[in-house]
């Protein structure tokens, strides 16, 4: 039996739900991964993320090769490519790991139907999470819309059998010898895909198994402390491992397995604790997408829909100012300056800066969700969609609508000296820790011997946030069943 593995998500040779099984059950194995034009031309040509994934499989080819196999690249439409390499290698079967996005859904319906023409099957395995869709559900089988009772079942699941059992790595070294070779293994170049080499000083990150092994090697040195530091933007607090989690060059079920080794190492416990529901909202987040896929592009709570948003010229301007980090609110700015230069935003920033655009700036809370689509490396529909929802109270367990973060209080808090803000806008360097989070409220003299020209080296604000507040309030008031 003839198997050919299609990587997607899933960029690593170890602990690899599709490419064990395809191991177990078949004679020889290839291995694939298309550069799906479908995707790719939708992306500027100097994504990160495609660098992230070229970097990754030159990794990957290598470690196959050193298991005796070998990874096919190719360039061109998934459901064509994937077909016409399964019918030339005579394939009986083709193994991937779940992709839980719609238009991926719809995708590998189209290529199993097709495969089908010729006695091929698909079979896909869960890899990419602990648990899925409906693997945790309420006493009454139905599933959660809420984070934390979700997250008590979804650990009494789990302890119940323990990580030995959710969390046993697959063992492909016992079959590596079914590994096939292919002889054409050249992976094409970004420049032949249409791409721009990015010079590494502006990519700022590393793909591939190894780069992701040493980050997180790095972050179980400072786990304990990760549930006071990960809110403060200019210190390394949170793990940064999201663009590996999101192209599987970690493995979702080693991470969870060391967290829980970590809660029981005294000094790592409440960080380790807190870090490990990080990872269940992962969880959380597909499930929700699982069953209500409407979450793309509408309110989860349907009344929400009502809501009038800016619109026009004034409202486009405003997000572009948003966009380009020129809002005039310091923390905003810096934190969208942070993600448009590395393509990452700290979690305390994103909530920061989605606040600010849907309840400040009133403008859809989907622009943003796109904006930081584009942008952000670890982007994946789910967390991206949950979180945007989260912070505009449309989505599932959101924060009330009436809660409106204020940028300043969020700056003075989570960034206290200002160290986030200066390493972003070296202009308002001079400013001291106190003066540095509302620049528009100081006196003149003040501004001036810090050297600033407001309108010129800083821009005054766009919006008045206490105005913004009460617009907002108002805004809202057409849902009908507020929290
Ligand atoms: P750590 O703090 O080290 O967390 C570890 C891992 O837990 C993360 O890598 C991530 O996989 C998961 N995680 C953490 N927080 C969340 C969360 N709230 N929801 C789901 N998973 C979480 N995360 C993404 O992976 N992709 C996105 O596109 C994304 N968009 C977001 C948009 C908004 C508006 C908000 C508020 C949050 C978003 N998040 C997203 C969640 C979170 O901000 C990032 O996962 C986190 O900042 C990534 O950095 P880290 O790996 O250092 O995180």
């Amino acid at each position: 039996k003839t198997s050919l593995v299609w990587f997607r998500r899933d960029l690593r040779s170890y602990d690899h739900a599709a490419l064990f099984a395809a191991l177990k059950q078949s004679d020889a194995v290839f291995c694939v991964f298309i550069f799906d034009q479908a995707i790719l031309e939708h992306l500027p040509a100097n994504d990160r993320r495609v660098h992230f994934i070229h970097q990754s499989l030159i990794e990957l080819a290598h470690e196959l090769e050193k298991m005796g196999g070998s990874l096919i690249v190719r360039h061109g439409y998934a459901d064509q490519e994937i077909p016409r390499l399964a019918a030339q290698l005579q394939a009986n079967a083709v193994f991937v790991n779940h992709d839980y996005e719609p238009q991926a859904l719809l995708r590998d319906q189209q290529i199993a139907s097709r495969l089908n023409t010729f006695d091929c099957g698909l079979f896909s395995f869960k890899d990419q999470v602990i648990f899925e869709k409906d693997e945790v559900l309420s006493q009454a089988d139905k599933p959660f819309s809420i984070f934390t009772p979700y997250k008590n079942a979804w650990l009494k699941k789990f302890l119940a059998e323990g990580s030995d059992f959710y969390c046993k790595p697959y063992p492909e070294g016992n079959y590596a010898g079914r590994l096939a070779k292919y002889p054409d293994t050249s992976i094409p170049a970004l420049s032949q895909m249409g791409f721009e080499d990015l010079p590494r000083s502006d990519l700022q990150l590393s793909g591939g198994m190894r780069a992701g092994a040493a980050l997180f090697e790095d972050f179980l040195s400072r786990i304990g402390n990760y549930e006071v530091s990960r809110n403060f933007p200019a210190i390394k607090g949170p793990s940064y491992l999201s663009v590996h989690l999101r192209f599987g060059t970690v493995s979702i079920r080693h991470l969870v397995r060391e967290a829980l080794h970590c809660v029981r190492i005294a000094g790592s416990i409440q960080g380790a604790q807190v870090w490990l529901s990080e990872l269940i909202w992962r969880d959380f987040y597909f499930m929700i997408l699982h069953y209500h896929p409407r979450v793309i592009d509408h309110a989860y709570k349907p009344d929400y829909d009502a809501i009038q948003w800016e619109q026009g010229e004034h409202a486009q301007n405003l997000f572009v100012a948003w966009c380009e980090g020129r809002t005039g609110y310091p923390l905003v700015d810096a934190a969208m300056l942070q993600l448009n230069r590395s393509g990452y935003m700290h979690n305390r920033l994103r909530m920061v800066t989605a606040c600010f655009l849907v309840k400040d700036l009133g403008i859809d809370w989907r622009w943003g969700e796109r904006y930081f689509a584009l942008h952000l490396n670890d982007f994946d529909l789910s967390a991206n969609n949950g979180g945007w929802q989260w912070a505009a109270s449309t989505g599932c367990d959101a924060q009330p609508y009436f809660r409106i973060f204020n940028p300043i209080t969020q700056s003075e808090k989570f960034d206290a000296e200002g160290k986030f803000i200066r390493r972003y806008l070296p202009q308002l360097a001079r400013l001291d820790n106190k003066q540095i989070h509302a620049p528009w409220k100081l006196k003149q003299s003040e501004l001036q011997s810090a050297g600033i020209t407001l309108g010129k080296d800083y821009p005054m604000p766009v919006v008045d946030h206490d105005e913004a507040r009460k617009q907002t309030l108002t805004r809202y008031a057409v849902v009908k069943s507020p929290d």
